[in-house]
């Protein structure tokens, strides 16, 4: 059962996705987590590095839409500056928002990967939903109220998983 907490892939920071390698393997779309994986859970605004991330992916043709738990304050004033779609209060790992976050890129499942920091909305979503999952590093070592106790169910399962010998990138901090 913990199979489907398991990323398709792991990387460190959003950074090292790269537009280059994502087309290279017919990626087209992005659906993206926001708080922890594109800046700290506290963080308003977009940070330059991010802004310059989101144009080489629009600069290759890859469309980007923020799916986020967190509530309509926070998704919109984020992503309305940087001109992204978004779905607030998505209930990941609900299947509703990234069904929705598909429609919304316009392309099929296959060239649209998942990405975010946490196993059980992010990964465990995207997982269920049949679309490939990238994990990263929460960029904050501090979370939110709720994330704190996903991340302490998260431990568990990644101890399980590594137990199994299902873990093989390399270990999360
Ligand atoms: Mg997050």
């Amino acid at each position: 059962m913990y199979k489907k907490f398991i990323p398709s892939e792991y990387k460190k920071t959003i950074f090292d996705i790269t537009p280059e390698d994502l087309k290279a393997r017919g990626i087209r779309g992005i659906i993206t987590d926001l708080d922890n994986t594109l800046v700290e859970w506290d963080r308003p605004d977009a940070t330059p590095k991010l802004i310059e991330w989101l144009a080489s992916m629009k600069q290759s043709g890859i469309k980007v839409v923020i799916v986020s738990n967190n509530n309509e304050m926070r998704v919109k004033s984020f992503s309305d500056p940087l001109g992204i779609p978004f779905i607030f209060q998505a209930r990941k790992p609900m299947g509703k928002a990234f069904r929705r976050a598909i429609k919304v890129l316009d392309l099929q499942r296959k060239q649209i990967v998942v990405i975010g920091d946490q196993m059980l909305t992010d990964i465990f979503g995207g997982n269920r939903n049949k679309l490939h999952t990238i994990l990263v590093l929460p960029v904050a070592k501090s979370d939110g109220f709720v994330t704190k106790f996903n991340r302490m169910v998260e431990r568990r399962i990644m101890k399980k998983l590594k137990q199994q010998g299902q873990v093989t990138w390399e270990e999360k901090n």
